[in-house]
């Protein structure tokens, strides 16, 4: 994935691109639209202009973080909330080992467990030869009892330690990422995923607001492979295609 992100990055003018930059309001005016950056609590905003505007984020997100001037409508709103943000309510793991002492034990390093801390667990190993030597996997708990990620870690070490012995229990480096608490991705309606994969849809039928001055992607906007990163793929080719068109028409 970094390598499909430093490409674009690389092909894009150097001032094009600015991290760090929330976007907090968005305003429709007569002259064009208005996008603010900043923390929504606090006064103090930049501000930038724009003809267009592509909100590539999950919809859930953009109506729980953005204010949008004039009001969009409440059913819209509505829609765009209820719009689940596949797996936001997830949390993943990565220990990282010298070698893949699993594989010399004759075990293949995916398992499925109803026990401890962990659900599922992969090999993640880099296929390079002598690269980083990995397990990885998914948290069970649900992310209202994920609040003690130290307690987490040593229950995550202590189910690896049994299930692929005593090296399992030892990595040389451990991540814990627990995407709920990601605030650039979760809301607090994340907190309790869908068990199952949602049907996603343009929220209200809609994939732009404003006259096409808006446009909406991100991948739960896709409808046929909402959710997963083709989805985003495609429901970016989506809005751009529908930006250029517009912009034809000026
Ligand atoms: C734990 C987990 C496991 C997953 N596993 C898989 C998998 O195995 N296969 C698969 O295909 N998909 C998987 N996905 C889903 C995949 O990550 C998403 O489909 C994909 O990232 C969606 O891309 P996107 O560009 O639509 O949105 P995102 O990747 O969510 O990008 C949105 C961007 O907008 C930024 N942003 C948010 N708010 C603002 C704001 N106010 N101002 C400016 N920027 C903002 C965020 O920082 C982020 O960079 C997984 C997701 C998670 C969380």
């Amino acid at each position: 994935m970094i390598a499909l992100v430093d490409h674009f990055f690389n092909n894009l003018p150097r001032d094009a691109v600015r991290l760090n930059h929330p976007v907090c309001e968005i305003q429709k005016r007569e002259t064009g639209i208005r996008v603010g950056v900043g923390e929504l609590e606090q006064e103090k905003r930049t501000w930038f202009k724009a003809r267009k505007v592509i909100l590539a984020l999950p919809p859930r997100l953009a109506a729980a973080s953005i204010l949008f001037t004039p009001d969009l409508s409440p059913v819209l709103t509505q829609a765009m909330l209820k719009t689940k943000t596949w797996m936001a309510g997830h949390a993943k793991f990565f220990a990282l080992y010298p070698s893949p002492h699993w594989r010399q034990a004759g075990l293949s390093g995916q398992a499925f467990s109803q026990y401890g801390p962990l659900g599922e667990i992969h090999d993640g190993s880099n296929r390079e030869p002598n690269a980083p030597y990995g397990l990885t996997g998914f948290v069970s708990v649900p992310a209202a009892q994920r609040r003690e990620p130290k307690a987490l870690k040593q229950a995550i070490l202590a189910q690896l330690d049994l299930m692929f012995g005593s090296p399992a229990g030892h990595p040389q480096v451990f991540y814990l990422k627990d995407w709920a608490q990601e605030r650039f991705t979760a809301t607090e309606f994340d907190q309790r995923g869908p068990h199952e994969h949602p049907l996603f849809n343009p929220p209200d039928g809609k994939n732009s607001i404003w006259d096409n001055q808006v446009l909406l992607a991100g991948t739960e906007t896709d409808d046929q492979l909402g959710g997963y990163l083709e989805g985003a793929l495609a429901s970016a080719e989506r809005a751009v295609k529908e930006g250029i068109q517009c912009f034809n028409r000026i």
